[in-house]
Formats: structure tokens, sequence, C-alpha cells
């Protein structure tokens, strides 16, 4: 073994290193309150040149962004192709679109707001039949008007009948990527059972389409249902609700499978790796009923950020599914409550409210090295 180390070089040493990562992390180099540069290009990157456009516009790329706002049900199918005017119609769906996002209710496509919409996403529509599956005005009374409640079913509320409590799953087509089929079972076996873990439902692998309920396939563009896949990012998977039981994901995205943990970061925020698991769970969720929920921690959440993971359900995905299944005796709980201050937020649908986007703290990382440094530098003296 070798000679003790003198404490101050190995204090000098550690101080740089935490100087070092606090300086090197991607938050303290990027300044507070502009949008996050995507990485890596996606299906909606142009989106970008849109920024600071608002009412009474005309910009190249404003139809693109109202396909897309009317892909996800924001703006109604347009009879011909969509014109580059922003319009009071325009206006309106970003409006809704801030409003189930938490954003701040602008009406104009400002910074936070084209950020969120270039985010991979689920592409299952947040507004369906006119009607926002996100939208809490119509009931925003009590209890959910303080962010309780927040989960959304599908229009009419359909779910599996009482008589099929024991669904059977397959995976039906894998052939268009390289993950191995044990390794692929491992990650839905997982995901069913955190849904399983809360409710009456049972899940099991079928060997075949013809002996499943849900049938799980990953497939690259057109593939016959009328929602074409987009490749790298922009919409990451769909599922239809209930009993239809087909859940498609994109073949194109770079699907990570990690462990059998927890919420954790997968590939890291640099990555364009997509955490396989963390879909899973939420397009099981629409195979059960639920549509989308407001609440950004919640696993119903549309957007999820490359090299995430995001397995565990919230208190709002639970209270979703048990409202539809009822609970499980032996569920104990253990889930991470949903934050107060997003549902504050998110609850708040007046024009102009100011908001901030949650997990962008100004200030913060800089008062931390602040901080470190000090307290270093006070151990170095009295050495
Ligand atoms: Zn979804
Ligand atoms: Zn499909």
């Amino acid at each position: 073994m070798g000679a003790p180390t003198s404490p101050l070089p190995v204090l000098l040493a550690t101080a740089a290193a935490i100087l070092l990562a606090l300086v090197a992390s991607p938050a303290a180099a990027f300044p507070a309150g502009l949008p996050e540069p995507p990485l890596f290009p996606n299906p909606w990157s142009a989106f970008q040149n849109l920024s600071g456009c608002h009412m009474g516009e005309e910009r190249a790329g404003l139809g693109k962004l109202k396909d897309y706002l009317s892909h996800f049900g924001y703006l109604p199918e347009p009879s011909s192709s969509f014109s580059d005017a922003f319009d009071a119609d325009l206006e309106a769906a970003i409006a809704t679109y801030q409003r189930n996002f938490g954003l701040n209710t602008t009406g104009a496509l400002d910074p936070s707001t084209v950020s969120q919409m270039l985010a991979p996403r689920c592409g299952v529509a947040d507004v369906i039949n006119g009607s926002s599956t996100m939208d809490r005005s119509s009931n925003a009374t009590s209890a959910s008007a303080r962010g309780r409640h927040l989960y959304a079913y599908f229009p009419g509320g359909p779910s599996w009948p009482p008589f099929r409590r024991e669904l059977r799953y397959a995976i039906t087509a894998s052939s268009a990527i390289s993950i191995d089929k044990a390794a692929l079972s491992g990650v839905f076996e997982r995901a069913f059972a955190r849904w399983a873990a809360a409710t009456t439902l049972r899940f099991a692998e079928a060997e075949s389409a013809a002996d499943a309920d849900i049938t799980i396939g990953f497939y690259a563009g057109a593939h016959g249902d009328g929602e074409a896949f987009d490749g790298p990012l922009g919409t990451l998977a769909h599922a239809f609700s209930p009993t239809d039981g087909r859940f498609h994901l994109d073949a194109a995205e770079a699907w990570a499978v990690s462990g059998s943990g927890g919420d954790d970061s997968s590939g890291g925020p640099g990555s364009a790796s997509v955490d396989l698991e963390s879909v899973a769970v939420h397009e099981i969720g629409h195979l059960l009923g639920l549509g989308h929920s407001s609440v950004q921690g919640a696993i119903m959440y549309p957007t999820i950020r490359t090299g995430t993971r995001k397995v565990e359900l919230r208190q709002d995905d639970v209270e979703g599914i048990q409202s539809l299944y009822g609970s499980n005796p032996d569920f104990k709980g253990g889930v991470a409550p949903t934050s107060p201050s997003t549902s504050s937020r998110e609850t708040d649908s007046s024009l102009g409210a100011v908001g901030a986007r949650p997990g962008i703290v100004s200030g913060g990382v800089g008062g931390v090295v602040v901080a470190v440094g000090l307290l270093l530098l006070q151990m170095l003296l009295t050495l």
C-alpha cells in the first residue's frame, strides 16, 4: 500500500475536479431563458426559424407548423394545404398547446413554445374530436384545479371490459431493428409490470398475434394505418385506445435498452438515443385507455427528451389507471408525488400569466460554484 497522501494536493485536486465538472455541465454553459438548441436534426428542426413569430405575420414555414398542430389535434384537417399566414385560428391553437404543456399562454411562437414543439413525442393526438384530452378547463374545479386528477381518457372513456383482465401481448414485428428478442421481451415485460402493480390487470407474453390481445411492432415510414413514422426523433411511437390493441414504434429511432432500474438517464443528455422502456410504459397507458396528461413528470405527458429514462408511474398516472380498473390490493404506492409547482403552473390558464419553463433555474449552478469555491478556500487557509 502507498504512503498516506498529504491532504493539500488531494484538496486542490478535488477542488479543481468539482469546479471543472460544474463549469463543464450543460446547465452551466447554457444561458438561462433561451430554448435549448436541438442536438440532432429532427423532422421539426425548421420550426426554430419561426421563433418570435406572432399574430398578423406571414412567414415561410408556418404552413408546416400548422400541419404539426393539425396532426396533434390543435387545428382541424385542412381542406387544401395550410397557408403561411399567422391567423386567429393559429393563435388559438398555439394558446391551447401552451396551456396543455404548462407554458406561458401568449398565443405567439415564443422560444419556450418552439423548444417544446421540437421535443420528440408520442404520435397520439392531444386533442381528439375537438376536445383536448389534456384540457382541465371543463372540470377545473376544486381538487383538479389544484393539480390533482390531471390524467385524461380518450373520448368516450374506452377501457378493457371486466371479463378481460388478463391481457396477452405479442411482439409481432421486430425485424427492422437490431435488438434481440430476449432483450425486447424483458423491456416489455417490465413496462407492463409497472401498470399491473397498480391495478387488477395482468399481462403475459403470447407467442403469436393470434393468441394476443395486444400486438407490438416496429415499423419504418408508412405502415398501413395512416400514421406514417417520420424517421429519427419527431414522433417515436403510437398506440390505439381499447380494445384495439395495436402498439407501433418507429423503427428508425436509436432505441436504447437499459437495465431494470428506475428513472435515470440513459445515454446521457448528448445522446440521440430514446429509452425504449420509457416509451413502452407510456404507450401501454394508451392501450389501457389513458390519454395525455399535462403533468410534466407523469408517464402520460406527451414528450420525452432524448437520453432520458422515465419508467415509474407518478401519482397522476396511478389515479388515472385505478379509476378505470380499480387498484391492486397489494399496491403499496411507492409512487413519486406529482410536483406541486408543475401542477399549479399548468392549471394557470389565464392569458399572459407569468410562468417559467420547469427545470430552468437561472443562476442556480453559478451559486453552487461560488459556494464550493469559498468552502474549499476556507479549508485550505485553515490547514
Ligand atoms: Zn402518448
Ligand atoms: Zn401505426
